[in-house]
């Protein structure tokens, strides 16, 4: 068991350290990743770890790719803080602690486990890839035209994005030692696929209906961040509490749910 932790704070010092060099974590964020990373490598072993580094991989490595069109984000530019690490690294460091607690579920708390990752990554592939490469956002509720990456917009690209992000934590989960620690059924990879888009989508329904949406007062612009232009900016949608982070965190507590209804152990 020692081992295991001394091993999960390596790989996670590994990943998170150049993730800050390059700036998609700030040193907040990096110290969150380290913490979260070692406990879900330390108690979930090999076998945890290969799902959580596709996720972070990927992420990093699109969210490092060109932007190619002016995209409204919440403090990406300085990477990502610990609020967002724990936002998305929460469902699933739970799942593995309850996984190794309780033995006798310990299958269905790694399927848990897997579809709160997959709903993660299904949205960071979805907000990097779609408002890249994306045509138009349209509102998930209303189909009227959002600015471009704007919390409750989806594109055809985007939501396509979105079911790859799933599918490659649904790979990850599959290989021989991969995230499930036992042999993959069809029906168990698709509840982690379902799942993982499941959460993803529900983070744009929540991102169109509830999320906190701002106007700045100096440039008019609209925002998902409280202050703009070093000013605070004026709500003009939503609820001012519930903000990018609190809608992640549900969408991966919605990706767990989802993988969990859709197996079946009996
Ligand atoms: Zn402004």
């Amino acid at each position: 068991m020692t081992s295991n932790f001394l091993i999960g704070i390596s790989i996670a010092a590994i990943l998170a350290i150049p993730a800050w060099r390059f700036q998609a974590l700030d040193a907040t964020g990096a110290v969150g990743a380290i913490l979260v990373g070692t406990i879900i490598f330390g108690l979930g072993g090999l076998a945890a770890s290969v799902v959580l580094v596709t996720f972070f991989v990927s992420g990093s490595l699109l969210s490092a790719l060109p932007k190619t069109r002016d995209v409204i984000s919440e403090s990406q530019d300085r990477g990502r803080n610990w609020k967002q690490v724990v936002a998305n690294g929460l469902v699933p460091m739970i799942s593995v602690i309850v996984a190794t607690i309780s033995r006798s579920h310990e299958a269905l708390w790694m399927h848990v486990y897997c579809g709160s990752v997959a709903a993660a990554c299904a949205d960071s592939w979805a907000t990097e890839a779609g408002t890249r490469f994306g045509r138009a956002d349209l509102d998930i509720l209303t189909g009227n035209p959002l600015p471009a990456g704007l919390s409750g917009g989806i594109s055809l690209f985007g939501t396509l994005a979105s079911l790859a992000g799933a599918g490659i934590i649904v790979i990850a989960a599959a290989i021989p030692l991969g995230g499930l620690r036992l042999p993959p059924t069809n029906r168990s990879l698709f509840a982690i696929l379902i799942g993982g888009f499941s959460g993803s989508t529900f983070d744009s329904i929540l991102g169109s209906s509830i999320q906190a949406k701002f106007r700045c007062s100096s440039c008019h612009q609209i925002s998902e961040t409280p202050e703009h232009c070093s000013k605070p900016a004026t709500v003009i949608a939503g609820y001012k509490q519930i903000r990018n982070n609190t809608v992640n965190f549900a969408a991966s507590a919605i990706g767990a749910v989802f993988t969990a209804l859709l197996l079946d152990f009996s």
